[in-house]
């Protein structure tokens, strides 16, 4: 059994808002293990970079960890101080953010990012700096003479994004959680990109948690996959069990409506209805108003999370006296 670098436990993430408070993350429950790509995936909304973000604590001003654990080597995340969170960060876990490719700064060259980044956790020594953003620059395939003293702007998007995977590698972290990565990235330039990823997980024997809304890419970059819905984790498991016997009616039909993945481009289908308001998510199941399969508790009992063995976890009333053991 590979080792569970990152368990998170019953997971609450709120946003304070105008309008009351937003449950982003409902009761989520996943591990991390070391030495693999977890995918997670679901539609715009559903919680996963928010997920992302209270693993490391950078949630927005307005949000809140409400309940729930985060542990990562014996220590609580969700509780640390912010000092002791500051040794974890980049060094430790780091994240290539959403909309990446606008997070450099325009007016500073490549080097000064490296520079800058280190600085800000305590490494001065800028020699040894550029010397190990160089190293980085070659393992992602771009000239580290010409890039180290470009400015953002004279970078293409699949090369900025590259600056940006090395980045998150300067302070040799174990774990990097990449969100959204090949997003605003061409056909080519993606696949270019998943390949480098896979080939700096096998060398470096780095984990990543890879977040996006395409169930395409992860079916062919992540070991195991997390699918959610409305806030809350729904099914967890080995991506090839998850995409050859998909258990969650949302997982069913979300492979379903993609072209290719599974059967004919005829057999594609678009997951009816809609994401709820998650100001005011349905009862009971929140998917139950867009499934087809919903029957007698779906609309008034929340579904547990429900372990089948194999490491394969879902929470549907479908599998409630399914469970393994
Ligand atoms: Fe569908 Fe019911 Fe399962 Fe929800 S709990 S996904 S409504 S079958």
């Amino acid at each position: 059994m590979p080792e569970t670098l990152i368990a998170i436990d019953d997971l609450v993430v709120e946003y304070f808002t105008l309008r009351g408070p937003l449950r982003a993350v409902d009761s989520a429950s996943l591990t991390i293990n070391q030495g693999e790509i977890l995918g997670i995936v679901g539609e715009s909304g559903s919680g996963k970079s928010t997920l992302a973000q209270a693993v490391l604590r950078i949630l927005p001003p307005q949000a809140r960890i409400v309940r729930g654990s985060i542990t990562y080597r014996g220590r609580d995340l969700a509780k640390m101080s912010e000092g002791e969170l500051k040794k974890i960060r980049w060094k430790e876990i780091s994240m290539v953010p959403q909309a990446a490719l606008n997070a450099l700064n325009p007016t500073l060259r490549i080097r000064d990012h490296f520079i800058e980044t280190a600085k800000a956790h305590g490494v001065a020594d800028k020699r040894g700096v550029i010397e190990k953003a160089s190293e980085l620059l070659e393992q992602v395939r771009l000239d580290p003479k010409r890039v180290l003293s470009s400015y953002p702007h004279e970078l293409s998007g699949g090369m900025k994004q590259r600056v940006l995977i090395a980045l998150s590698l300067l302070l040799d972290p174990q774990i990097v959680i990449l969100d959204e990565p090949t997003t605003a990235l061409d056909v080519l330039t993606q696949r270019f990109i998943l390949d480098l990823l896979k080939e700096l997980k096998e060398r470096l024997g780095i984990t990543m948690v890879f977040i996006t809304h395409d169930i395409a890419v992860i079916a062919d970059i992540a070991d195991r996959v997390a699918v959610m819905y409305a806030g809350q984790v729904v099914e967890v498991g080995n991506v090839f069990d998850v995409f050859y016997e998909p258990l969650h009616p949302y997982t069913r039909l979300l492979i379903k409506s993609v072209p290719g993945l599974k059967g004919d481009i005829e057999d594609m289908r678009p997951i009816p209805g809609s994401p709820p308001d998650m100001f005011n998510p349905p009862e009971g199941c929140r998917f139950h108003p867009r499934c087809p399969w919903k029957f007698e508790p779906c609309d008034r009992f929340d579904p547990s999370l429900v372990k089948l063995g194999d490491g394969r976890i879902v929470s549907c009333h479908l599998y409630t006296d399914k469970r393994a053991g």
